[in-house]
């Protein structure tokens, strides 16, 4: 199977495999005095600096999670206030736009969402706008899991903090596939999980800023693992498998962004040619090097993706309690329902190759041809 899904989640680097499969034959809890315990909370620390090398920030900087939805919720719960306003974005990943509606609904304020142009890039004007409502927290991820569109973080921290709000970025799809550097990049918390970069499942990690206002409040209570903000026996093999992966996301970032790109517009070419009606979604250059939404003009994604069981892509659909709801990433870009129906999303990464660009590019295109062929015998 051609797997064009490192959206959803990443094949395991190697690094990631040997470094984790080690710890789980290791026995040992960080928070234990004894010679394992030093060992494993030794390999902890490696794997912290290794994040935080990735990341462009001091290691203790870092809080480990189960993943982006646990950070985002710990970010955007530590920020809210009795009547706080939130701002997000409408084509945030649901860990941050429900998590938002939760904590304002509790707290008896309102989310103000940002929207996007058809190129899914942010209005800045409707940013701006809600600023001046003096909200507690702005959240506004770095790149669309749907689209890859980018956003621009520098200019959205500027505006943000000239305001006097803070700044949470949801970069679960952009960390090990972009360089970023929380140097220069003035955020004041940063969301991200491993398994969209070759970490295994179920462990990810939050960022704060060591001078920033925002203080993290735990979700839940029972000990003073990661210096009281996330309690809990540490997922030790989950945590190395982190930093390893981070480590070879670091090692080989610059080329693959550049090898990954060409593959995505490689096969983008030969879908587009092949496939006259195909459209494109997102900013032509301001996305992800590895994603390609791609619409087909009256032909539903679930079909195209039945008929090509080789591949592995995903629906531009979300299927929430037993129907399938058109994307809102895509509704909020402008798309018609339709359109968003007929939407595709392929991602790709650091071990995809020529072949399997190549191979995916002709299932889609074979596909396709039958799809058009059954539900328009009549048209040519
Ligand atoms: N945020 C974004 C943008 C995502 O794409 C995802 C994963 O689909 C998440 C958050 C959730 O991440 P996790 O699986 O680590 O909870």
């Amino acid at each position: 199977i051609v797997y064009l899904d490192y959206n959803a989640t990443a094949p395991i680097r190697p690094e990631a495999l040997a470094a984790t499969t080690t710890a789980l034959r290791t026995v040992g809890n960080a928070s234990s005095a004894h010679g394992p315990g030093q060992e494993a909370a030794y390999a902890v620390d490696r794997a912290r600096a290794q994040v935080a090398t990735l990341l462009g920030c001091a290691a203790n900087e870092l809080i480990f999670t189960s993943g982006a939805t646990e950070a985002n919720n710990l970010a955007i719960r530590s920020a809210a206030g009795p009547g706080c306003d939130l701002v997000v974005s409408a084509v945030e990943h649901p860990a941050v736009s429900e998590a938002a509606a939760e904590v304002a609904a509790h707290a008896g304020g309102t989310v103000h969402t940002i929207g996007v142009y058809r190129d899914g890039t942010l209005r800045l004007d409707e940013l701006e706008e809600a600023l001046s409502a003096r909200p507690a927290l702005v959240s506004i991820m770095a790149a669309n899991n749907e689209t890859g569109v980018l956003n621009d973080l520098d200019l959205v921290v500027k505006l943000s903090h000239e305001a006097g709000t803070l700044v949470h970025s949801d970069a679960t799809q952009l960390v090990g596939r972009l360089p970023i550097d929380l140097r220069k990049l003035q955020l004041d918390a940063l969301s991200l999980s491993g398994h969209k970069f070759g970490a295994p499942q179920g462990v990810g990690g939050l960022f704060v800023r060591r001078d920033t206002a925002l203080a993290i409040r735990p979700l839940a209570y029972g000990g003073g693992h990661e210096r009281g903000q996330r309690p809990g026996t540490l997922n030790v093999p989950g945590i190395v498998g982190l930093g390893a992966a981070a480590d070879a996301a670091a090692c080989h970032l610059d080329q693959e962004m550049v090898r990954v790109r060409l593959l995505r517009d490689r096969f983008e070419t030969a879908v587009m040619t092949a496939l006259p009606g195909t459209r494109r979604n997102g900013h032509p250059d301001l996305r992800l090097p590895g994603v390609s939404s791609l619409t087909f003009d009256g032909l539903p994604a679930d079909a195209v993706l039945a008929a090509m069981p080789a591949l592995a892509a995903s629906e531009g659909s979300a299927c929430s309690s037993g129907a399938l709801e058109p994307s809102r990433v895509l509704l909020a870009m402008g798309l018609t329902r339709d359109e968003a129906d007929c939407t595709i999303r392929f991602s790709l990464g650091y071990a995809t190759t020529t072949v399997d660009i190549d191979d995916a590019a002709h299932h889609v295109i074979d596909a396709a041809r039958r799809v058009r062929a059954a539900l328009y015998p009549n048209t040519t």
